[in-house]
């Protein structure tokens, strides 16, 4: 595929989620198309459908009307070329760190010996070389982190989907691995979907902003960040752009506050 070219097509994409009470319009109208290399993060206050956009593209849950088209087939179930990192940690508990990783290989049949390979690149390239043989239960918060994205990285697949992977840790750790996730998308040339409620972090990791209403979910906002990285929060651009996306992102807030007034409840 060309460079720049597009991978993922997002058209008319609407999503109601129907329960015994209410129907909740999740998603309406999402258009998007994301060139093949792209960091893109999906921006809004808890609610506004970036899981269930970001769960549309995986092929874990299918829109109700409109089309995903992912690497020129249109999706209709998950495939190995849309790998998903979860905010909960979805490692296997009984497995080391290795066997972890080596998980979906194994699945896929690939000979040990490559295996072995590949998943000794991960561990190095994720700093988990001293703790292949630990358990899940025995790693910090940051470090099943890093499981968890050497698990998708070990499948290779082209398009990565990270649903506020990020979102547990403390501050420290998780800009340390912003600055991972950095460095292995430019060495790797993924194109990455990254799912925040974080301002601050989607100014420091994407190349593109895109900034989602609350209920229905629609595209508020489309914003290129054309900032040299590292980015340093401290700059005046950084700042600018955090004052517009902050109060794009209130005014969501403000109707998700509204909508709660007038039906006196919480989700
Ligand atoms: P976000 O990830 O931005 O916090 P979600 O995509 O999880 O938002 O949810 C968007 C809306 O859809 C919310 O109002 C949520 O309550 C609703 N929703 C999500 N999943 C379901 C479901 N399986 N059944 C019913 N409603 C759902
Ligand atoms: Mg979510």
């Amino acid at each position: 595929m060309n460079p720049m070219s597009t991978q993922i097509k997002i058209s008319g994409v609407n999503k109601i989620f129907t329960t015994a009470d209410k129907e909740v319009i999740a998603l309406r109208d999402i258009h998007l198309e994301i060139p093949e290399g792209q960091f893109v993060c999906l921006l809004g206050p808890s609610g506004c459908g970036k899981s269930t956009l970001l769960n549309a593209i995986a092929g874990f849950a299918l829109p109700t009307s409109g089309t995903i088209v992912a690497n020129d087939v249109q999706v209709k179930q998950p495939g190995p070329d849309r790998g998903m990192v979860f905010q909960e940690y979805a490692l296997f508990p009984w497995m080391t760190v290795e066997k972890n990783i080596a998980f979906g290989l194994e699945i896929k049949g690939m000979n040990p010996a490559d295996i072995e390979r590949r998943v000794s690149d991960l561990l190095h390239m994720l700093g988990l070389q001293d703790f292949r043989q630990r358990y899940p239960k025995d790693l910090s918060g940051g470090m099943r982190q890093r499981v968890a994205i050497a698990r998708v990285l070990a499948l290779d697949s082209p398009i990565m989907l990270m649903d506020e992977p990020f979102g547990a840790l403390d501050a420290l750790t998780r800009r340390n691995l912003q600055d991972e996730l950095l460095r292995i998308w430019s060495e790797l040339k993924k194109t990455i979907i990254f799912v925040t409620h974080s301002i601050e972090e989607a100014i420091y990791l994407a190349d593109r902003v895109v900034v989602m209403t609350y209920r229905p979910g629609t595209v508020k906002k489309d914003i290129l960040i054309d900032l040299p990285r590292l980015r340093d929060p401290s700059t005046t651009a950084f700042n600018n752009l955090k004052r517009e996306l902050s109060l794009l992102v209130m005014e969501e807030q403000q109707r998700h506050h509204h909508d709660e007034m007038k039906l006196g409840a919480v989700d």
